[in-house]
């Protein structure tokens, strides 16, 4: 079946849509244990969508001792690698065929646009399962070389319990970039999404079911961060937590980590990437494009959105106007409507930050060259239009801190050494890009970037084949590829002495 074409469409699909609203703990839904919930606003209007279970430390006790019973009764961790293959894949075409009600969900409930959110976003989610499915009976252990009188076997077990704690940009993928490859190793997992935006994996737990993963694998638990993240955290009984979220609290988590029983603990944090355009650029139109397209996407709301260009003083002037006339085409439009390529912001507290943020750059001296306003699109909704200051430094705050909105800074630099120093004068280090036809320069640049994944002439590249993840404050750890496997598996070294 084909996805809906028009606003209309996509519309009635919305009137039709029956919520998930409670939360998902041992293969059934049920009500947060003292009765909470939250309201689940989207910012597409204002309009309250749902009431949601808001989950507690009960609730989390609840859905860990569910995980741990799963665990220790064996019917995934002990499943042949084969089958949980077989699984994950019945996962993934679940769901490819329910894609555009995820895609709606996505899109309500935090405001990007439902044709990126179907495009991209679902997408993506079914590409991580798949390929997770496919690469787990491809794993194989090791054998230690030794002598002919013993044998060493290095092999992976899963950790147990998993608590998995994302962000509300990417709800749904962020989610599978944690619970694939943690269920594919044959861990249990108990997830917290974000109280922005619940919806989508609150329906991906049933259909975890549906694909065959047993009651109690993997649980839901919606709820504030105080309130349901900061139990799992600091859960005696959880053996590893993976997050991806800001900075600020991926420094909690490591404390909770400490605090309580020394769990695995990976964090996928912030970023404030540099997009470092050169005079020789191969095709500036196609750069300009790019770094357009590199900081609206997703209204900015993206970890590695291209926040700061970095451009050689000689075609400044010149590629930002091409920047900016990109940036133009970019207006926020209903997240329904065919094409738009930004919708709304995830809510009333993100706009005003953002908003706030654009004051300040313009009291801190940059001049702003594209938006700066909130946009009236849909009464009630939160848009902002896309925004570029020029003429900014590294010291203004716009260069220094995470906006996560669409909101552009741009640094000019005179040299190759300059525009390293620039790029790597941040407490993040998540991604970066290098635009030249200079083939020493764009391996030089690359290697003396301080991130975890540096594109050259293009942005965002990258698929579930290699790691993702950041340097620095950006994190620790990495999803996607077979590096994943690492945080959700326990090494063992097994000795037999064959003497
Ligand atoms: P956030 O850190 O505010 O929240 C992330 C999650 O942590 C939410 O589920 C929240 O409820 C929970 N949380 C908040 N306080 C907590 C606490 N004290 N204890 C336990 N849980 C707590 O981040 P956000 O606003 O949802 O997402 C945006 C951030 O995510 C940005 O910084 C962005 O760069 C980052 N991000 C990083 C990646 C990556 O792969 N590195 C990907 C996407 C987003």
């Amino acid at each position: 079946m084909n996805s809906p074409v028009t606003r209309e469409h996509w519309q009635l699909l919305a009137d039709r849509l029956s919520l998930r609203t409670q939360a998902f703990i041992d293969g059934r839904y049920v009500d947060a244990a003292d009765g909470a919930t939250f309201d689940c606003i989207s910012p597409i209007d204002g309009r309250l969508l749902a009431r949601v279970a808001a989950g507690s430390a009960v609730d989390i006790d609840r859905a860990v001792a569910a995980a741990r019973r799963a665990f220790e009764q064996g019917r995934w961790a002990n499943a042949k690698p084969a089958q949980r293959k077989q699984a994950l894949l019945r996962l993934a075409q679940l769901v490819e065929r329910h894609g555009d009600e995820l895609a709606l969900l996505e899109s309500l409930d935090m405001g990007k646009p439902v044709g990126d959110a179907r495009a991209v976003d679902v997408a993506a989610t079914v590409r991580c399962l798949s390929w997770t499915a496919e690469a787990v009976d491809k794993v194989y252990g090791e054998v230690a070389p030794t002598g002919l009188d013993e044998l060493g076997l290095i092999t992976r077990e899963p950790l147990g319990v998993v608590g998995a704690i994302v962000p509300w940009n990417f709800p749904l993928l962020m989610a599978s970039w944690k619970l694939a490859p943690a269920l594919a190793m044959g861990n249990s997992v108990v997830l917290k999404p974000s109280e922005k935006s619940p919806l989508s994996v609150l329906r991906l737990a049933e259909l975890v079911l549906e694909a065959g993963i047993p009651e109690g694998v993997f649980n839901v638990v919606p709820g504030t961060g105080q309130g349901a993240g900061a139990p799992l955290a600091l859960h005696m009984d959880v053996d590893g937590l993976v997050f991806t979220g800001s900075t600020a609290v991926g420094r909690q988590l490591l404390q909770y980590a400490g605090q309580s029983n020394m769990k695995r603990a990976y964090m996928e944090c912030g970023g404030k990437s540099p997009n470092l355009v050169f005079a020789d650029a191969p095709d500036l139109e196609r750069a300009a494009q790019a770094a357009a397209s590199g900081i609206f996407y997703n209204q900015g709301e993206v970890c590695t959105a291209a926040s700061r260009l970095l451009v050689e003083r000689s075609i400044k002037d010149e590629f930002v106007a091409r920047v900016v006339e990109a940036g133009r085409a970019m207006q926020p439009r209903h997240p329904f409507e065919p094409g738009a390529a930004m919708g709304a912001i995830v809510d009333e507290v993100q706009t005003r930050r953002v908003l706030d943020y654009i004051a300040q750059a313009s009291q801190e001296g940059g001049k702003l060259l594209l938006g700066g306003k909130r946009a009236e699109i849909v009464p009630g909704g939160c848009y902002i239009e896309p925004t570029v200051f020029d003429e900014v430094v590294p010291a203004h705050s716009i260069a220094r801190e995470e906006i996560f909105g669409p909101v552009l800074a741009v640094i000019a630099f005179d040299s190759e050494e300059e525009a390293v120093r620039l790029a790597n004068d941040t407490d993040y280090g998540l991604a970066a890009g290098v635009w030249t036809r200079d083939i020493g320069r764009a391996h030089r640049v690359a290697r003396k970037l301080r991130a975890g994944s540096v594109w050259v002439n293009y942005w965002d590249g990258g698929d579930m084949t290699a790691p993702f993840g950041g340097y620095k404050q950006s994190g620790n750890g990495r999803d996607k590829s077979l590096h994943a496997f690492d945080k959700y598996t326990e090494m063992k070294a097994t000795w037999i002495n064959l003497g």
